[in-house]
């Protein structure tokens, strides 16, 4: 499979983990009343009957007995349909039934090890091998688990972008980290590679905007995440969208492929970069608002004055400590700062005038 063979895209879609027969019956039932095959080069439902949960408490899947429940999806809906694998165990009851892909989640392809022993484990090589990217931003450990199940045989591979771990704010579940996708599709220039626009987002209303933002790099299709009823879902239950909600998804995204240059690519890497930058200052500003609020309550319930000279000039002695690029930068983070201090001054002022 390559990423040139055909212009159309991948869909894989379904809930987050099979959580009773019904669930999953009701749920394709619904998707298949509007799912159009021919639009989709790859389309496959799919439904987690192993769910690796951070905390054991949480709803770990009901294992085994979900995978007859997806081969009956297959049989009455004629959807395709893939698990994940996590362990080699879950590849040998797989096995008993008619799967058409597998997926490799982002706390498997952390570990070679397991890595390996899946891809050894897998009997048939033409099943499609989803791959996505490790929960740690590295594109190493990402290529290396391509690398291995190349190695074992597969030639139908897929490599699925759902965000990386992130410390700093981020207002998606995971941070998307474009560059790394956008690196991996320079090291293999032929491999499909979609965006799992659930995971990455981790709230519905975020869907639409990491879905589009993918296929505008160029990526050859999504997976998402479709519940019956998401709020009684048992995982990933902000994440999930109806089947309805689905459907209007479909119809307002552009799911053209975009052959996009390495230059263009590198473009949006760094306009994404940008509105991820000004998201977090926006945020850290009205961090520093709330500060700022604090202060005002104490310096007017203990009659402090306002301004104090001191603490002002100990901000600038900071940032003027700091390596600043340039002079044109050093000039304009002093008008920047300058204009913040005033403003917060001005707010103090406000609210003690009020309060008065
Ligand atoms: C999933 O797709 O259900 C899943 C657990 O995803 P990830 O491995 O990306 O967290
Ligand atoms: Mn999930």
């Amino acid at each position: 499979m390559t990423n040139k063979e055909n212009d159309y895209p991948i869909l894989i879609v379904g809930p987050c983990a099979a959580e009773n027969e019904e669930q999953v019956y009701n749920t394709a039932s619904q998707l298949s009343t509007f799912l159009n095959k021919e639009t989709f080069s790859t389309l496959f439902f799919r439904a987690g009957a192993w769910k690796p949960r951070s905390e054991p408490k949480s709803f770990e899947g009901v294992g085994e007995i979900a995978l007859g429940w997806l081969q009956n999806v297959k049989n009455k809906f004629n959807l395709k349909i893939c698990t994940e694998v996590a362990l080699a165990e879950h590849v040998i009851a797989c096995q008993k039934f008619d799967f058409d892909a597998y997926w490799i989640g982002a706390r498997t392809t952390v570990n070679p090890f397991l890595v390996e022993e899946i891809a050894q484990t897998i009997e048939d090589k033409n099943k499609i091998i989803l791959i996505k990217n490790p929960i740690s931003p590295d594109l190493k450990l990402w290529i290396g688990a391509i690398e291995r199940f190349q190695k074992a045989g597969f030639t139908n591979i897929i490599a699925v972008h759902r965000g990386f771990a992130s410390q700093s704010e981020c207002v998606y579940r995971n941070a998307p980290y474009w560059e790394i996708p956008v690196a991996l599709r320079l090291n293999f220039p032929n491999l499909p590679i979609i965006c799992d626009a659930s995971h990455l987002a981790g709230v519905k209303n975020l869907i639409e905007n990491v879905a589009q933002t993918a296929l505008n790099y160029g990526f050859n299709g999504l997976m998402l995440e479709v519940h019956e009823n998401p709020e009684l879902a048992l995982s990933d239950a902000q994440q999930q969208i109806t089947p309805q909600e689905f459907k209007f998804l479909l119809n307002n995204l552009n799911f053209k492929i975009q052959n996009n240059s390495e230059a263009e690519n590198k473009l949006l890497v760094y306009r994404n970069k940008i509105s991820a930058i000004d998201a977090q200052i926006a945020n850290l500003l009205a961090q520093r608002m709330n500060a700022v609020d604090e202060i005002t309550e104490i310096k007017k319930n203990n009659n402090i004055p306002l301004l104090q000279p001191d603490q002002w000039s100990k901000v600038v002695e900071i940032y003027n400590a700091e390596k600043l690029p340039d002079e044109q930068f050093t000039q304009f983070l002093n008008r920047f700062l300058t204009l913040l201090h005033n403003s917060s001054l001005e707010r103090q002022q406000n609210k003690i005038n009020i309060h008065e």
